[in-house]
This record gives structure tokens, sequence and C-alpha cells, in this order.
């Protein structure tokens, strides 16, 4: 666990998935980030799925940013990114602190892409049928821009979005937008970054405290292996956005202490970093 000002903050892994490397690296030639990690026969490397989970005790908000793959997937679907969805992880992370599902009281949605919020939604009865609510009494937040995209992705994204992933949110009353390119802070110790580079308005709780400054960094940095300043994936819509935004969080990593938490990385929830803004040395693992 890691304390920031008025949250403990935890890294839940809930399950992996494999995606083509060359995707995710972008132009990197695989004789490159082929020596960084390993790929399986299928050109395809293992990622991890990771909820950030924070709780502020005194004020019983508990935050989870992002959810998963989740449950709704077909045999053939699950195959193809080997997918693997621990449904019991959010709740058994929560009950390690005392707690249960029932007392998440706000979601934050990076993202609609299925890999991250997935886990939003369940089939009711049938596969294909209608869905329910995961978290029926929790606020969902996400950037109003971001929602009107995944309703209108185009042809390179259309892939990551899933319908019925978010199709119940809307008639569930459980959505909460967040507009505007400066939206406000949402709770005390909490800010927002909105990131373009990867999608439009990608939404990143920021925890904060008078010392240090945790960033959520979604797809902008999936693992530590893209802490390389050129290792952009070729699914980022706009990567010459991604390569600033990640500088920005480079720089304030490496000169202000900033930490970074990933979506993706199978073993590290979250580094410090020093070295330089090209290429980043980590000099602290997160104990999330
Ligand atoms: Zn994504």
């Amino acid at each position: 666990m890691l304390r920031i000002g008025r949250y403990e903050l935890y890294s839940v892994v809930t399950g992996a998935f494999r995606l083509d490397g060359g995707a995710m690296f972008g132009v990197v030639p695989k004789v490159l980030w082929g020596n960084a990690v390993e790929c399986d026969e299928a050109n395809r490397i293992i990622l991890a799925t990771r909820t950030l989970l924070a709780v502020d005790h005194d004020e019983k908000r508990v935050i989870l940013a992002d959810t998963g793959c989740g449950t709704k997937w077909s045999k053939e679907l699950a195959a193809r990114f080997a997918i693997v969805h621990d449904r019991d992880a959010i709740p058994n992370a929560l009950s390690a602190i005392g707690m249960s599902i029932d007392d998440v009281t706000d979601i934050v949605v990076t993202h609609l892409h299925f890999d991250h919020n997935g886990g939003l939604t369940e089939w009711f009865d049938d596969p294909g049928g209608p869905t329910t609510l995961r978290f029926p009494k929790a606020r969902h937040w996400i950037h109003k821009n971001q929602w009107d995209h995944a309703h209108h992705p185009n042809y390179k994204d259309r892939a990551s979005y899933l319908k019925e992933d978010f199709d119940g949110l809307e008639s569930g009353g459980v959505l909460r937008f967040v507009e505007g390119d400066r939206p406000g802070t949402p709770w005390p110790g909490v800010e927002w970054f909105i990131s373009h580079g990867h999608t439009p308005y990608q939404l990143h709780p920021v925890f904060t405290d008078s010392s240090t400054r945790l960033y959520f960094v979604g797809d902008l940095i999936p693992t530590v292996v893209h802490l390389r300043l050129g290792w952009v994936m070729a699914y980022d819509l706009f990567p010459l956005t991604t390569l600033r935004e990640k500088e920005m969080l480079f720089r304030g990593a490496i000169e202000q202490g900033w930490l970074l938490a990933f979506p993706h990385d199978p073993k590290i929830g979250g580094v410090g970093l020093s070295g330089t803004l090209e290429r980043p040395i980590v000099t602290q693992t997160l104990p999330i």
C-alpha cells in the first residue's frame, strides 16, 4: 500500500491478455522490442489489466480507476486475445481492507477500450442479451468527449469499443460527465489530467499531497517497457501528441518526483524515475 495525502492506493491485477508485440511498440522493430519483452509463437506479448484502487477512509470514498476486460467474452474472442479475467480480484482486494464491492463510491473510466472497462457490465443471462451494471451504486466518471467518441469511433479504433461495455451506463443513472479541457478538482487530494494522444480525452486521476503527485498514466505508458520516449503504440490515434504527453510526464517524474502508475505492466504497479527524457531509469517501484 502507498499513501498519498488522504488516500491509500493499491494496484489490483484483475487479469491478463495478449496483444501483438508489433502493435504495442509502433515503429520500433522487433529486433529492439524483442530484447525487452518476451512474445509467444503468435508474436503476442502478455499484458496485465490493472485497476488503481484508492481509499479515503475518513470520507468513506472508494475509487476504482478502470475495471479490466470483464467477463463478456465468447470463447473465440477470449482465445484471440488470451483473455483471463478474475472476477473476484476487486472484491478480494476490498475484502483485504475490510470493505466490499458495495462500498465502491466512484469509478474513473479513463476511456472505454474493452481492456480497460469491459468490467463495467456483465451479461444478465444469455451472451449477447441485456447487460447489468457490475457497480450499480457507484458514480461512473468519464470525459464527455471520450463518451461521444466511443459512440462514433473511427475505422482505426472501432474494434476497441464494444457497445455492451457501456450501453447500460446511461439508463442505469450512474454516468457523471467530466467536461472541458481544464475540469475542476473532483475531490480533495485528486485532480484530473486529460490526454489526447492515445484516444481523445482519456481521463487520468492524479493523487496529490504537499510533496508528490501520482498519475494513473493509462494507455499513454502501458508498461515499464514503454519508459522510452519513442516507444509509442501503433494503436494511438495521435502518436506525436502521445510523445509530448509522455515527455511532460517523464519531466515531472524526473525533475519533481512524480510517481507513475501503470495500467498493463505484468509485474510492476508503478514507478519513480530518474535519467533522461529520452530514456528514463526506474529508481523505485511503488508498493502498490
Ligand atoms: Zn486504450
